[in-house]
């Protein structure tokens, strides 16, 4: 068992660049200008009310509906989020919302409307699904959700992940994010995987950046996959490193950031807030890193006592939680910091509206146990059951998460 890292207080540290193979690369190309940005919410604001139009008919009903669904976008963002990138002629506001214009950013739109007008007949389940494809990780993280699962025989043959893609396809999923244990691990499969979901559903891998190579980030970008999210965990190396047991995950991680910048594909990083990290001052100084670093998004999560950090006393304080907020919001609406990445912090909205884990999306483990998400272990079925036809329908019993009850 690792024990946890001290993390010391370094509020103005130079992030430790020696360690990576190449610069870090800016990638300001993707910033569209204020008037292309007015423009473009002009359009989808129409394009929104269209839809609105058409599904609900009802004036009371589509200003109510446009109501609640600004309301609930304001909750998510703590304001009115202007931030938006452009990456191969599409606008991405969310890694968890498909890129626009595209007939998968459509059919979220409708799904949504009519899940805020009539949240009771709703047929649309899910629109997003986290499917880990394998058992196999190099990294040894502190904080790892799969702990149990990890390095054991594979649960998945290649032909069940055609299935289990199949199968949530069916029922509407618009985005597939693929992990594991390590999903470039699986490339083989992963890259046909991927060719055949992205036909239906928008494709992101959630890498450490191991064996992703720049050869690899094209065909993966050719298969059709869209973004990666690189799970960096400080902005020293050797910290990032002690985090993830493993003395070159910081340098495969920029180096896969930068590989997927040059293939044209949307980057997130992805960072684990615990306690020491907080409070040593990091928060900042990390989104300076991933400013630098030229990524669209960065996703702070808070840990939670599952997996190897089961039984730990990791969850933050109220202390924790409040600098994160105050970040969030500074972050994602300050005019000084409009050219920093977008944050995303779950545990904003997670605390307002409640969570969106098992009414959008669900986390299909690397032993097909589906989950409300990767921080909330609360199986609920076994996939592997039902695409080998040993179970014939999906379960209706929803994950639910159970820190945030409440389901946005
Ligand atoms: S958290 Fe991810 S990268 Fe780290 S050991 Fe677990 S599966 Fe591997």
């Amino acid at each position: 068992m690792q024990t946890a890292i001290t993390l010391p207080v370094a509020a103005t540290h130079t992030p430790i660049t020696a360690a990576t193979s190449k610069p870090y690369q800016a990638n300001n190309l993707s910033r569209p200008g204020s008037i292309e940005k007015y423009f473009t919410w002009m359009f989808i604001k129409l394009r929104i009310f269209y839809f609105a139009c058409i599904i609900l008919k009802r004036p009371d009903k589509i200003i109510s509906t446009f109501k609640t669904m600004l309301r609930l976008r304001n909750n998510v963002w703590g304001g009115d989020l202007k931030k938006m990138y452009k990456i191969d002629g599409k606008y991405y506001f969310n890694q968890y919302t498909p890129g626009w214009p595209s007939g998968a950013y459509d059919l979220l739109i409708k799904s949504e409307l009519r899940r805020h007008a009539s949240p009771l007949t709703v047929t649309e389940k899910l629109s997003f699904v986290f499917l880990a494809i394998t058992r196999k990780c190099p990294m040894r993280c502190e904080h790892c959700f799969e702990w149990d699962n990890l390095n054991q025989k594979e649960s998945f043959s290649r032909e069940d992940l055609f299935k289990v893609v199949d199968l949530y396809q069916n029922e509407g999923v618009l985005q597939l994010h693929f992990s594991g244990g390590e999903p470039m691990v699986r490339f083989k499969d992963l890259l046909p995987l991927i060719k055949y979901a992205s036909k239906k559903s928008e494709c992101w891998v959630l890498t450490s950046g191991f064996n992703f190579t720049a050869h690899n980030a094209l065909l993966l970008r050719e298969a059709g996959c869209k973004g990666i999210v690189v799970s960096i965990d400080h902005y020293i190396a050797e910290l990032h490193n002690m985090f993830r047991g493993n003395s070159s995950a910081f340098e495969q991680a920029v180096n896969a950031i930068s590989n997927a910048q040059q293939a044209r594909m949307v980057t997130s990083v992805s960072v684990c807030a615990t306690k020491q990290f907080i409070d040593g001052n990091h928060l900042m100084p990390y989104m300076d890193f991933a400013k630098k670093l030229g990524v669209q998004f960065v996703q702070v999560l808070e840990p939670r006592s599952v997996g190897h950090y089961e039984g730990k006393n990791v969850l933050l304080d109220e202390k924790h939680i409040v600098e994160l907020e105050l970040t969030f919001k500074r972050i994602n609406h300050s005019p000084a910091y409009s050219d920093y990445p977008t944050m995303l912090y779950h545990g904003y909205h997670q605390r307002r509206v409640g969570c969106f884990s098992g009414s959008r999306s669900v986390y299909v483990d690397s032993a097909g146990d589906v989950h409300a998400c990767p921080f909330c272990h609360t199986k609920s079925y076994n996939i592997i059951e039902l695409v080998r036809g040993i179970q014939k329908t999906l379960p209706v019993k929803e994950n639910k998460c159970p820190l945030f009850e409440k389901i946005a």
